[in-house]
C-alpha cells in the first residue's frame, strides 16, 4: 500500500515475466513491518547483471561483478543485487570472490541481521529464514548466524549494529553485542568513509537514548579516530541534550549535531577541523559545522543583528537561532525577519560586480580598487543609502571614482 512499493512493482514484473524470482529485500521490508516511512527501494533477484541489463533499457553498472546494478524506472533508481554468497574475508572488509546462487535462502546468508535479511514478494509474502519476525517483534538486533564469525568478515557490521539500535530503538542481543565487545578492534580495517555514514546515523537515530549503553558497553568508541577519554561522555550528554530537543528540526541536521558533539568533546575550531577532515568530511560540511559554531559563541545583540543576518545564510541561522531560543535566550526579534527586511539578503544580490565598476570606470585592469569600491556599495546599500539598481549604483561609481581613482 506504500507509493514506493507500489512504483517498484513494474520492475518486479518485468523480471518475473523473463523467468527469475524478484524481491524487496532490506531496510524497506524491515521499515515497512515496523509501520515506518521507507526512503528506497532495494531488490534482490535471481537474474545476473547482465540478464538484468537485457531486460531493461536504463541500467547504471554500480558493480556488476559484485551483483549489483541500478535499474532506472520512470526516472527512479532501484538497486537490483543478485542472489549471492560470499568467499572468504581476509581483509575483515570485502568477500575475497563472491558467487551468485539462484535461491534466496542462500542470498540471507551474507545479510547483517536478521531483521534486515527479510524478504517481500510482489504478493505481499513474506520470506524470513532467520526468525527475523521474531526478533522485530521484540524489537531486537541480532546478527544472522554466527555473531563473531559475521563481524570477523566485516567489521563495519558492528557500527551498523550501533546505528539500527539508534534509528530503531531497538536492543542488541546478548551474543551480538558480545562479539562486537570482543571484536572491537577489527573496526581499524574499516574506511572512515564507510565508518561516518554509520557513526552519523547512529548520532542522528532517534533513539540514541536507548542505545547508548550498548554504545559504551561495545568498547567501540575506542577505534574510532576520537580523543580518548573524552568521547563516552561526550556522546551520553549529547544523547541527554538530544533527548531533551528530539523535535527540534536542529536536532535532525547532520552539520548542527556534529558541531554540538565536537563541542561536547571539547574541541576548538583548528582541531574540529582536523577532526573531520580525518573522517572524511566534505569542505562544504566541515564549513557548515565551523560556522554554526562560530553563530553559538556570537553575543545575543551580535546573533540578533542585521550585520549577521547579512553575513549568513538561513540555513545556517535558523538552526542556531532555534538552538539558542530553546536555550532560553531572551530576544523579542527574529533573525528570518532581520534578514527579510535588509536592503540585499546576500552579496550575491548586489546587482552590480566588479566588471560593471570596470567598465562604467573605463578601466581595462582590475586591482584592489575595485574591490575597496564594491564594499563602499554594498555598505550604502545596507544602510539604505544607496538603492539597489544598476543605474543608480554606475552613477554613483561615476561620481566619485570617474577620472582614475581618488
Ligand atoms: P537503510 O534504511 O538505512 O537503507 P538498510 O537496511 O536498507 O537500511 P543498506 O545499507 O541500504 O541498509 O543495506 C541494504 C541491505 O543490505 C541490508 O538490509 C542488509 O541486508 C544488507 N547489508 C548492507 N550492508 C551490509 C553489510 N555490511 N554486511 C551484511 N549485509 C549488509
Ligand atoms: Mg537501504
Amino acid at each position: 500500500d506504500n507509493q514506493l512499493f507500489k512504483a517498484a512493482m513494474p520492475v518486479m514484473a518485468q523480471i518475473e515475466s523473463h523467468g527469475y524470482e524478484a524481491y524487496f529485500v532490506g531496510g524497506c521490508v524491515r521499515d515497512s513491518l515496523l509501520g515506518l516511512p521507507i526512503h528506497d527501494i532495494d531488490i534482490t533477484s535471481s537474474a545476473q547483471p547482465q540478464e538484468i541489463e537485457a531486460i531493461f533499457k536504463h541500467t547504471i553498472d554500480v558493480g556488476k561483478e559484485h551483483g549489483t546494478i541500478i535499474v532506472m524506472w520512470d526516472q527512479v533508481p532501484y538497486e537490483v543485487t543478485t542472489f549471492r554468497i560470499e568467499g572468504k574475508y581476509s581483509d575483515h572488509r570485502r568477500p575475497d570472490s563472491v558467487a551468485f546462487v539462484r535461491n534466496l535462502q542462500e542470498d540471507t546468508l551474507r545479510r547483517d541481521f536478521t531483521v534486515n535479511a527479510l524478504a517481500l514478494d510482489r504478493q505481499g509474502q513474506v520470506y524470513d529464514f532467520h526468525d527475523g519476525l521474531k526478533d522485530l517483534k521484540a524489537e531486537r538486533i541480532r546478527a544472522v548466524g554466527n555473531a563473531e564469525a559475521r563481524f570477523q568478515e566485516d567489521g563495519l557490521r558492528m557500527m551498523r549494529a550501533l546505528r539500527f539500535a539508534s534509528q530503531l530503538g531497538f536492543s542488541i542481543e546478548e551474543t551480538t553485542l558480545r562479539a562486537i565487545q570482543k571484536l572491537a578492534p577489527t573496526l581499524k580495517y574499516i574506511s572512515m568513509e564507510r565508518i561516518r555514514i554509520e557513526f552519523s546515523k547512529f548520532l542522528l537515530g532517534s533513539y540514541l537514548h536507548t542505545a547508548l549503553p550498548y554504545f559504551l558497553d561495545s568498547n567501540l568508541s575506542e577505534y574510532l579516530l576520537l580523543p580518548q577519554g573524552k568521547v563516552d561522555s561526550a556522546i551520553a550528554e549529547l544523547s541527554d541534550l538530544l533527548e531533551e530537543t528530539r523535535n527540534q528540526f536542529f536536532a535532525n541536521e547532520e552539520s548542527f549535531v556534529w558541531m554540538l558533539f565536537l563541542q561536547k568533546l571539547g574541541l576548538d575550531q583548528a582541531k574540529m577541523k582536523k577532526l573531520l577532515r580525518k573522517w572524511t568530511f566534505s569542505n562544504k560540511f566541515i564549513d557548515q559545522v565551523l560556522a554554526f559554531d562560530t553563530l553559538m559563541h556570537f553575543e545575543t545583540e551580535l546573533f540578533w543583528s542585521s550585520q549577521t543576518a547579512y553575513a549568513y545564510n538561513l540555513n545556517l541561522l535558523e538552526p542556531v537561532q532555534a538552538y539558542r531560543l530553546f536555550r532560553g535566550e531572551k530576544t523579542s526579534k527574529d533573525i528570518v525577519e532581520i534578514k527579510a527586511s535588509l536592503p540585499m539578503q546576500d552579496r550575491q544580490d548586489m546587482l552590480v560586480d566588479g566588471k560593471d565598476v570596470m567598465a562604467a570606470l573605463e578601466l581595462k585592469q582590475g586591482g584592489p580598487l575595485i574591490g575597496q569600491i564594491l564594499a563602499i556599495i554594498e555598505a550604502k546599500i545596507l544602510h539604505g543609502e544607496l538603492s539597489n539598481e544598476q543605474e543608480a549604483i554606475i552613477s554613483f561609481v561615476k561620481e566619485n571614482w570617474q577620472g582614475g581613482g581618488e
